[in-house]
């Protein structure tokens, strides 16, 4: 495929606002691609050159893209910064400057010279970065040039959501009814690249054969709620429960002496993590395994854990080494996916609870989570009690044959949190999809509140369900904006669904955690709203810490959990 044909489906993309038009795109543009250029095209589309897991970046920043830029137009820096000064935009910018010309080059050959770019490293990689980026905009038409621009600088943002790939990619080669097969080999994966590839180079055979490997992260499983030990052991019955632990959840990787870590939403966090990594060269026993635990950072003195605010610290790239001298780690180890060549995700938790156990060797970083068995209630509220009092966030309790669901919320896993009286028993994960100016005091900010939204995976859409404007200290409120303005667009994106009209659009890419009262009917908002019947919403939100940068939008709490909670509310009341 001509780069230039790939534009004009980023064209297409950028200016529709209906998924279901989206989706079409997508569809047609994954039938006219060929197999080694599926990938490459994905990636492209959703603004990256590999999965985020891989670490990959460009590293260029708007100074030198506009030196880039100037050199290709001819034109001095100050005047090109002056373009983009006036429109925002710096792939408006070249468009504006640059002369239409080039030879047309393949996605392929555009692809690899971005890639090139991000090889660049060390010194005089800077000038070298420059110079080759120059090049590469002057063989280009000033549209294609308009997306170049854009991908460099990372403002790229044509909303494509993974489960639209996935369903577009299953109509354009297969049907629709494929997009659970290829969920699930994006499960074990997560490299929407690799899975196109497979399935244009395999077929359905290749799709069905995709087995879990050493540094590609397993999407994480997760819990659902319910609200006391009865309604659990009426659940699942005689289960497992475990300390549910206020930190940062590593997936670890290792094949030999090479170890790599996994955020919640499948960054590669290695570097924030050296005793971790130090740990499980020691303490792991095995050649090549997968497993998975919570990172906590503790005070040494006293072994009291801290929450996970203090361990997100380490998020920042510079001073881990301070940080892990001032807040040490626990890593507590609950599960484990693959060892030794052997896929441990389809056995029973029990068992790989066991084998876990077997290869772990007790240190000082690295522990076993604590957990007890048990199938009466009393117990196991004691069991949370107690983890409470000790100042730890609640229990999960984990159903004894159940195997590791990949990408999965459901009832092997149950979480059971501390709550406080007049409060939801557990936080949500919103979506930030636009804001309101501010209002009296809040007006010298330009923001008051955020339009918050949740995930409704059958759709891929975001569902709006509270505006929320508490929580945040002024300092928080000037950064938000910041961030928020980088990532506006001009009119509602494609997959957000939203009665009301905030002043500013964004594209849903930050997750704020909030706490609210309690969750009521309103015809305001769209999650969970079927025709005329009201949708659903939150009484007194209030932000909980800042943007959590360990969850991507679709991590964010779903419309089904929300109407759980509802009902789960409800029952409480009864009681
Ligand atoms: P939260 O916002 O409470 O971290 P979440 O939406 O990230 O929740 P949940 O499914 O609610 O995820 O809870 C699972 C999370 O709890 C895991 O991602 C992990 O970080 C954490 N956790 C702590 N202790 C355990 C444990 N023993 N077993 C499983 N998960 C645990």
């Amino acid at each position: 495929m001509k780069f230039h044909d790939l534009v004009q489906y980023f064209e297409r993309l950028e200016k529709t606002t209906k998924r279901l038009e989206m989706f079409d795109i997508l569809a047609e543009m994954f039938r006219k691609a060929d197999a080694d250029e599926v990938d490459k095209i994905i990636y492209l589309s959703q603004g990256q050159l590999l999965p985020s897991f891989r670490g990959v970046e460009i590293g260029m920043s708007e100074k030198l893209l506009i030196r880039a830029l100037s050199g290709a137009a001819g034109r001095e820096v100050g005047k090109v910064a002056a373009v983009y000064k006036e429109s925002g935009d710096l792939g408006l910018t070249a468009y504006k400057l640059l002369a239409d010309r080039g030879t047309g080059p393949s996605v392929q050959t555009v692809y690899e010279g971005l890639f090139q770019l991000s090889r660049l490293t060390g010194e005089g990689s800077v000038d070298k970065k420059v110079a080759l980026l120059c090049e590469q905009l002057s063989d280009v038409s000033r549209e294609e040039a308009k997306y170049l621009s854009r991908f460099v600088a990372g403002r790229l943002r044509l909303g494509v959501g993974d489960a639209t790939v996935l369903e577009a990619l299953a109509l354009a080669k297969i049907n629709r009814e494929f997009r659970v097969e290829l969920e699930r080999a994006y499960n074990i994966c997560s490299d929407l690249g690799l899975v196109a590839r497979t399935l244009f180079r395999e077929g359905e055979e290749g799709i069905r054969g995709m087995a879990i490997r050493v540094g590609y992260p397993i999407r994480m499983a997760l819990c659902e709620r319910l609200s006391t030990a009865e309604e659990i052991v009426e659940k699942i019955g005689r289960c497992a429960v475990e300390v549910k632990y206020d930190g940062f959840r590593c997936q670890v990787h290792k094949d030999g002496d090479r170890i790599d870590i996994f955020s919640r939403n499948l960054e590669r966090t290695t570097p924030m993590f050296p005793e971790i990594v130090e740990a499980t060269r020691r303490q792991f026993k095995a050649q090549a395994a997968i497993f998975e635990g919570e990172a906590v950072a503790y005070n040494e003195a006293t072994g009291e854990l801290f929450p996970f605010q203090i361990t997100i610290q380490r998020k920042r790239k510079h001073g881990v080494e301070e940080m892990a001298r001032d807040f040490p780690l626990k890593f507590y180890a609950f599960d484990l996916l693959f060892a030794n060549g052997d896929d441990w995700t389809p056995r029973g938790y029990r068992e790989r609870r066991a084998e876990l156990g077997r290869l772990l060797k007790k240190d000082t970083v690295m522990e076993f989570s604590q957990a007890i068995e048990t199938e009466d209630p009393k117990e196991l509220q004691r069991f949370f009690t107690s983890a409470v009092e000790r100042g730890l966030e609640g229990m999960v309790a984990k159903r004894l044959d159940a195997p590791y669901s990949a990408g999965a919320r459901n009832f092997n896993w149950i979480k059971l949190k501390r709550s406080y009286k007049g409060e939801l028993s557990d936080t949500l994960d919103l979506v930030v999809a636009g804001y309101f100016a501010g209002k009296g005091h809040r007006a010298q900010f330009g923001i008051g509140t955020v339009l918050g939204a949740v995930y409704d995976p059958d759709s891929d859409t975001f569902k709006t369900v509270s505006k929320v404007g508490s929580g945040f200290t002024e300092e928080e409120l000037v950064r938000l904006k910041e961030m928020l303005d980088a990532v506006s667009v001009p009119h509602p994106p494609a997959r957000v669904e939203s009665l009301m009209i905030p002043d500013v659009w964004v594209d849903p890419k930050y997750v704020l955690t909030v706490t609210a009262d309690e969750i009521t009917r309103s015809p305001s908002h769209t999650a969970g709203k079927i025709g005329d019947e009201p949708g659903y919403a939150l009484r007194f939100p209030r932000t909980v810490g800042f943007i959590r940068p360990d969850k991507r939008p679709e991590d964010a709490t779903t419309v089904k959990e929300i109407i759980e909670l509802f009902e789960m509310q409800k029952r409480v009341k009864l009681k």
